[in-house]
């Protein structure tokens, strides 16, 4: 497995944060150069989020790429599930409202795969699931990339960081719902308050309430986003997953390995081991601190760096929070298929 490049701790103080993130990136060679077009991909933050990383540290790496003369932006792209993100211009104004504008950041701010979402390209994958990947264009597009991601915990990767940044992160909509697929909700009925939460979020309407005012789920219409299941305020649903759930871990790995294949000489990874909390940047809401704030790592692979931040966390934290997700398997399918 590549090396990181460098690690450097910090405490929970924004200075301390900014001077650590400033030292992984001073000792970065550059896979740029002057004049270099360089997304830095990072999320901004679903809305009602209060665990995004803030605008303060991508303003850091902008600083970073335009004293070598290079010409940052900042990207994400739309996703698959009702918020504040599906459609590009919904996302901006998230974007706009986490504080990430182009006044505030110094570079412009974009949607990889276009308003629409339509502005995609298919990568040659050859892979057990997945013969091509379906990706942003902006992963053709670009000179370079830095993934800048909040390492955290997910519901059902067990963890977020460099990996799934570029995975899902740069996956069109369509190759985000067959990665998803098989993520299906099952109601306990004894714990439903019969909110309607569920049917509110669901963004393809198999969720509904039925007329016992309890929800059902149309798993024929159901794309498998897990919002339902995220959203639930009294944990009434469970995954079921119509395939091993380690399917959805080697797809994940699939995914960003076909990404990686065409951005790997023009990329770099920097990881925030910042605010570390439970759940994902992508759900609502203030969740729980599973870590102390460790510090800022940077990388020239993704499985590296996620590597190095699940050691410096520790498995336990992330496995206490979500129990029962075969996540170590990312590890392993990522050396079976010789993406590390
Ligand atoms: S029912 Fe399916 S599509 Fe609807 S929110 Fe739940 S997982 Fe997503
Ligand atoms: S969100 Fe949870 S508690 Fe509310 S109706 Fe749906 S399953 Fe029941």
């Amino acid at each position: 497995m590549k090396k990181i490049i460098h690690f450097q701790e910090c405490s929970s103080i924004e200075g301390t944060r900014i001077e650590a993130l400033n030292a992984v990136l001073d000792k970065i060679k550059k896979p740029f150069k002057s004049g270099d077009s360089v997304g830095i991909k990072l999320h901004w933050g679903e809305k009602g989020n209060k665990n995004y990383l803030s605008p303060v540290y991508a303003r850091e790496i902008v600083k970073w790429l335009q004293a070598g003369g290079m010409k940052p932006f900042v990207v994400d792209t739309t996703v698959l599930y009702s918020g504040g993100r599906r459609e590009g211009s919904e996302s901006l104004a998230t974007a706009a409202e986490h504080g990430f504008t182009e006044k505030f950041l110094g570079c412009p701010v974009k949607i990889g795969d276009g308003l629409d979402g339509k502005n995609t390209t298919e990568l040659p994958a050859g892979f057990k699931h997945f013969k091509t990947v379906q990706a942003a264009k902006i992963v053709q597009d670009a000179d370079g990339f830095v993934i800048f991601s909040h390492f955290k915990g997910h519901l059902e990767a067990a963890y977020g960081g460099a990996i799934k940044n570029i995975s899902m992160g740069f996956a069109s909509r369509a190759q985000k719902q067959r990665m998803h697929a098989d993520a299906k909700p099952k109601l306990n009925k004894d714990k439903c308050i019969q909110c309607g939460e569920c049917a509110d979020i669901c963004p393809s309407g198999a969720a509904t309430m039925d007329i016992d005012n309890f929800p059902v789920y149309d798993l024929s219409k159901c794309i498998g986003c897990a919002q339902c299941i995220a959203m639930c305020p009294e944990m009434a649903l469970k995954i079921i997953w119509n395939t091993d759930i380690k399917v959805f871990q080697e797809k994940l790995i699939e995914t960003a390995a076909a990404i990686w294949r065409l951005i790997q000489n023009k990329t770099v990874v920097v990881n925030a081991l910042i605010n570390i909390v439970a759940e994902c940047d992508c759900l609502p809401g203030d969740h729980q601190k599973i870590s102390e704030d460790k510090g800022f790592i940077s990388s020239y692979h993704p499985v590296a760096a996620d590597d190095e931040s699940i050691a410096l966390i520790g498995a336990e934290a992330i496995e206490k929070a979500h129990q029962n997700i075969p996540w170590q398997r990312q590890f392993e399918y990522a050396k079976e298929i010789g993406f590390y």
